[in-house]
């Protein structure tokens, strides 16, 4: 068995515990591999022990691996620039990280371009630091307002990062980031192009937190590697 093998299945015997504890079904959370530390050896291994969907945070590096594994999900993860959307638009299973009126419209236009329907988060900066990507939380009706008229994407959920702080404020930042998705999905129902089901948090340090609290979607690079 391979080092990435045994992190796997400890991965999802951790998932499944937090699961059990607040009464979830595991199967309601995917894991996504962020790869951005390793290489196409490395990926290949996580493929064995049956890991499918992986996360990359810069461009270049999306579309390098994407193109060695393209049977897999890939998931773009990182801040947008706008002039290099078109490394991943179309390509990417879902885009986790918007968080501007120019990047929503920039992937809708791209998307559009290709004929195709582009799956993405809005990310939001729930903790409010300073440090981080993501929208405010008072920005994220105006951004559903605008995604709902634009064709070429779908708007999935949202994504947000927890501080690096103690147990009780991380938590507050995934309770936060559950309720302003059960908010908007009621004020947004019906609407064309959003379906907020998805809420990716949780990483290395927290993803236990994360899954009592609702993640659907954790995002985990070290703990899969090392
Ligand atoms: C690197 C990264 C992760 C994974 O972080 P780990 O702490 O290594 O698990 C998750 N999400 C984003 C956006 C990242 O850039």
């Amino acid at each position: 068995m391979s080092k990435v093998a045994e992190n796997h299945s400890l991965i999802l015997s951790q998932i499944a515990a937090a699961c059990q504890r607040v009464g979830r079904n595991p199967a309601e959370v995917t894991l996504v591999a962020v790869s951005k530390t390793v290489g196409a050896a490395e990926v290949a291994l996580a493929i064995q022990a049956g890991i499918h969907d992986f996360g990359e945070n810069r461009t270049a590096l999306f579309e390098e691996k994407q193109q060695l594994f393209p049977e897999e999900r890939w998931h773009f993860i990182g801040s947008i620039q706008t002039n290099k959307i078109k490394d991943f638009v179309g390509k990417a299973a879902l885009v986790h990280s918007v968080a501007s009126d120019r990047a929503l419209v920039a992937i809708a236009k791209r998307a559009q371009a290709l004929g195709v329907t582009q799956r993405l988060l809005l990310e939001v900066n729930v903790s409010g630091e300073q440090s981080k990507d993501g929208t405010g939380p008072q920005e994220l009706d105006r951004l559903l307002d605008l995604a709902q008229g634009l064709e070429g994407i779908e708007v999935r959920g949202l994504m947000t990062m927890a501080p690096q702080a103690d147990e009780r404020t991380v938590r507050a930042c995934f309770q936060a980031l559950r309720e302003l998705r059960d908010r908007f999905t009621v004020a947004y129902r019906g609407a064309e192009r959003i379906f907020l089901h998805e809420l990716s948090m949780g990483m290395s340090d927290d993803f236990p937190l994360a899954v009592e609290e609702g993640a659907t979607i954790v995002r985990i690079g070290r703990t899969v590697w090392l």
